[in-house]
């Protein structure tokens, strides 16, 4: 058991916890020692104090999208980041309307099969493992089909690590009267989503990626009309989003058994998030991290799957080596013993990895990870990381 003079004495990035590697990865991920500590204790879900912690973690997410005509609301849901957008699809989506779905990699195929499930109407731009979505071509097909009403995006789309272009995307949307959603599960909190800049309806993350959390629940973000209107359309008792929000509102309650000790970590994470400068603060380490991380990567042969422009602040897909010797499970596990668990490729074309940038660590941890894949390619006699010239002819298919 650890005792608690660790926990204070614990640096900001130090090690998450003695033998505990650190998580490349996009959520769960390493957590701080006040985030972890403030999970010690009980709280009761119907008292003040509980419910004062609720009103805290509204106010203040609804903070970081600097909503001055406070027309948005927000509304926390149990549940892993794919019950919120599963609440999300089934409260704003009208059912006799019709979707565009912008799918490039995993996150936008669930949001296809979560369709599937609810029976709303649909049609998709699937641009594959890694190309983005543009504003033109949404232009486009909305022009070909008006019975579309709304558009739903990925914003970073974690299963590649690209960043989507969510502002052109949702000049295209408004520019023909047609309404935007955005998972942006895995950006919100290191990347700007500021009402004022990019407009849309409602958004949605959860605990456990940019704010740095543990998790246990996502939350949606909503212009208060939209939750309105939600009113009835949910096809689900427990992931009804107006329900929630009109409960929250009425009795300072969330309608079921809320993960208490997620929301006290939680409000522990935003306090950081807020003392690191906010979304500009937590995305300015990120970069940081990610940036380190690449050179001294690629300074080993390893490429990355995007170019420069696409490249996100939250995770990074490489190529395998080319190498006979190079196996990844081994070089998992060789990491793992170094002290960092990385994440295996999502790609259909070509081999590939993932190495996360988010979470509690900085540059001097990154400048280690880029040591233990050195250390790692040295022990799998393995001298050069090239990847092969299949994947180099692929991401030649992506434009700069
Ligand atoms: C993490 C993530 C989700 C939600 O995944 P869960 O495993 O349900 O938490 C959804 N969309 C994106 C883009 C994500 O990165």
């Amino acid at each position: 058991m650890l005792a608690e003079t660790n926990f204070a004495a614990a640096a900001p990035f130090d090690p998450p916890a003695l033998g505990e590697p650190y998580l490349l990865t996009p959520g769960p991920l390493t957590t701080s020692y006040p985030v972890k500590q403030a999970m010690l204790r009980d709280w009761g879900s119907w008292d003040g104090d509980f419910r004062a912690m609720t009103a805290e973690l509204r106010r203040h997410l609804l903070s970081l999208i600097g909503d001055t005509g406070n027309e948005f609301d927000c509304v926390p849901m149990q549940g892993s980041g794919t019950f919120s957008v599963e609440a999300l699809l089934g409260s704003f989506l009208p059912r006799d309307g019709k979707v565009l779905v912008l799918i490039n990699g995993a996150y936008g195929q669930r949001i296809a099969q979560t369709l599937d499930y609810l029976g709303r109407a649909y049609a998709t731009i699937d641009k594959g493992d890694y190309m983005p979505p543009r504003g033109a071509e949404v232009a486009a097909a909305l022009d070909a089909d008006p019975a579309i009403t709304h558009v739903v995006v990925v914003h970073c789309e974690t299963s590649s690590g690209i960043l989507n272009p969510v502002a052109e995307i949702s000049e295209a949307v408004y520019g023909r009267g047609r309404k935007l959603l955005i998972d942006s599960m895995s950006a919100f909190g290191a990347i700007p989503l500021a009402v004022d800049e990019i407009r849309y309806e409602a958004m949605v993350s959860s605990a456990n990626k940019c704010i740095e959390g543990v998790p246990g629940f996502g939350f949606i973000i909503a212009r208060k009309s939209e939750l309105e209107a939600a009113k009835g359309r949910s096809h689900s008792l427990s992931l009804d989003v107006h329900a929630q929000w009109a409960h929250m509102n009425k009795t300072g309650q969330w309608r079921y058994t809320p993960p208490t000790h997620v929301v006290a970590a939680f409000l522990e994470a935003l306090r950081q998030h807020e003392a690191e400068g906010g979304v500009a603060g937590r995305g300015a380490r990120y970069t940081r991290n990610r940036d380190v991380m690449v050179d001294g990567m690629r300074a080993l042969g390893f490429e990355t799957l995007l170019k420069d422009r696409w490249l996100s602040p939250i995770i990074v897909t490489f190529f395998n080596p080319a190498h006979p010797n190079f196996a990844f499970d081994r070089f998992y596990e060789m990491m793992k013993q170094k002290g960092f668990i990385i994440y295996p490729g999502k790609l259909t074309v070509v081999d590939s990895f993932r190495v996360g940038c988010i979470g509690r660590m900085d540059e001097h941890v990154m400048r280690r990870v880029v040591e233990a894949a050195a250390a790692s390619l040295k022990e799998m006699n393995v001298d050069t990381a090239a990847p092969p010239p299949a994947a180099i002819a692929e991401r030649a298919k992506l434009a700069a």
